[in-house]
């Protein structure tokens, strides 16, 4: 299985915003939407940063409520690790637990074509084990 398939599952949908977003809206946007990150990219679409509710939590812990109305681009992760289509899901869980992060964008030459999530990670090994265990006792039945 790879990122082509979490895709075309759960859709190409990619909440982004621009670096000069106050992070007071950023968190409004993570609440409206029901979500952990938000990738922010140039006016001609290009990715330059991602930021996640853990980026929030942690300047409000470091310097209050007032960091609030400072553009995102002051807390946002610059170095954003992305994946392919055609990177197998066993791929992202790897990079996923080495740079301990649950978000990977999904960029196709240059272009954002989707997010992945940890959950989404997790749904589809289920879905994986779950045809597997299914097949065997298919196997196991008639065999
Ligand atoms: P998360 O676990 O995804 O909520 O993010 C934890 C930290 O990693 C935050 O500082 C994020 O900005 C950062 N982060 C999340 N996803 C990525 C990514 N794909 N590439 C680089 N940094 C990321």
């Amino acid at each position: 299985m790879n990122v082509a398939a979490i895709l075309k599952l759960k859709g190409r949908e990619v909440f982004t915003t621009t670096p000069d977003t106050a992070l007071l809206n950023i968190t409004k946007l993570l609440g409206l939407h029901g979500i952990g990150c938000i990738v922010v990219t140039s006016e001609d679409g290009k990715v330059v940063g991602i930021v996640s509710e853990r980026d929030v939590v942690r300047e409000i812990a470091r310097a209050g409520s007032k960091v609030l109305k400072e553009p995102v681009e002051t807390c946002m992760t610059k170095n954003v690790v992305s994946c392919r289509e055609c990177d197998t899901i066993d791929r992202l869980m790897a990079e996923m637990t080495a740079h301990r992060f649950r978000h990977m964008p999904v960029i196709d030459r240059g272009r954002l074509v989707g997010l992945v999530s940890i959950g989404d990670v997790v749904r589809m090994r289920i879905a994986e084990a779950e045809m597997e265990a299914a097949a065997m006792r298919e196997y196991i039945a008639t065999g």
